[in-house]
């Protein structure tokens, strides 16, 4: 991936000023995904020459006892990123971890600090899949100003920050969100230039819903049974990849596409956390 290789030499240069970008990743309990996502993270720091580290607390943490290691590692000038991994385990408070944060290393741009200055138009840490998604559009030299954009999702973490993203200035689209109580689905992304699917529902854009010649990003990733497979189970996405293809100009592949984009930028933003954190000023990625 050619934004690998950028930071990769930008990480080595940040090494030889004596500045060594730091990821702490916080799991907390035995979610067999997390623990997949996480382990992905990490290992896609070590391909960079970033330094991750791992703090793993049982599922019988507490809500102190969490936001205590989130203070240290807030306090510790060592550590420039801190991430989270979640769904937390029953009764513990994702809200109030992502506010105690440092919004200074909210790697995972989920503070309300960082949430309010993309509704600013003033960017600074981009939550990861929408990051992404930009990005893949942008390498992809598609053309976003004054097409009609329409996105399926409005959640904090991918829907909503896409959507403001894409009609802010610079990516200039005409944006349309749905979500689960949007009324005549098909007929409103029918339109889209651009349709962005986050849902989580298996293949549910169909080839009927989609214009002909549309951009169409799928976010979603969802497990579904397979026989023919070892696990049993195999990784789609919210749309259905092959009739979807045929009508569209450009379409991302699940697994592929979106998720490894989406650990692309949880890098740039540890590497921008260390620079910003040094004085320095923000990657041109
Ligand atoms: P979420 O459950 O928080 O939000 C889903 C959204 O979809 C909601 O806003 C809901 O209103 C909307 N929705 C539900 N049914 C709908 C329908 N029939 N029509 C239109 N909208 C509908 O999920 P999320 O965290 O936003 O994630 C969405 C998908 O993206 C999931 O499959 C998730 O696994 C995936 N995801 C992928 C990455 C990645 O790195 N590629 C990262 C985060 C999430």
């Amino acid at each position: 991936m050619q934004i690998k290789d950028e930071l990769r030499s930008e990480v080595e240069q940040l090494k030889s000023r004596g500045i060594e970008p730091c990821l702490a990743v916080i799991l907390v309990g035995e979610d067999a995904a997390s623990a997949i996502y996480v382990r992905n993270k990490k290992k896609a720091c070590s391909d960079l020459g970033i330094r991750s580290v791992g703090h793993d607390l049982p599922d019988t943490a507490t809500q102190d006892e969490l936001e205590n290691l989130v203070q240290e590692l807030n306090d510790d000038p060592a550590v420039h990123g801190i991430l989270n991994q979640f769904p937390l385990p029953n009764g513990l408070n994702e809200t109030r971890v992502i506010q105690k944060i440092s919004p200074e290393k909210d790697v995972d741009g989920l503070h309300p600090l960082n949430a309010g200055m993309i509704a600013m138009g003033q960017p600074r840490f981009v939550s990861c899949t929408p990051y992404g998604v930009l990005q893949m559009l942008k390498r992809s030299n598609i053309d976003t100003s004054g097409k009609k954009a329409v996105v399926l999702g409005r959640s904090n973490l991918v829907g909503r920050p896409i959507a403001t993203l894409l009609s802010s200035k610079g990516w200039d689209s005409t944006v349309t969100v749905c979500h689960s109580r949007t009324a005549n689905l098909a007929d409103v992304t029918s339109e889209a230039d651009i349709l962005i699917a986050a849902i989580g529902i298996p293949q549910y854009v169909t080839a009927n819903m989609v214009k002909e010649g549309a951009v169409v990003i799928d976010v979603g990733i969802n497990s579904i049974e397979d026989s023919s497979k070892k696990s049993g189970t195999r990784l789609v996405g919210d749309v259905s990849f092959e009739e979807v293809e045929a009508k569209a100009s450009f379409i991302t592949p699940v697994p592929g596409g979106v998720g490894p984009m989406t650990i692309a930028m949880l890098m740039v933003n540890t590497v921008n956390a260390a620079r910003w954190q040094n004085g320095l000023p923000e990657l041109q990625i």
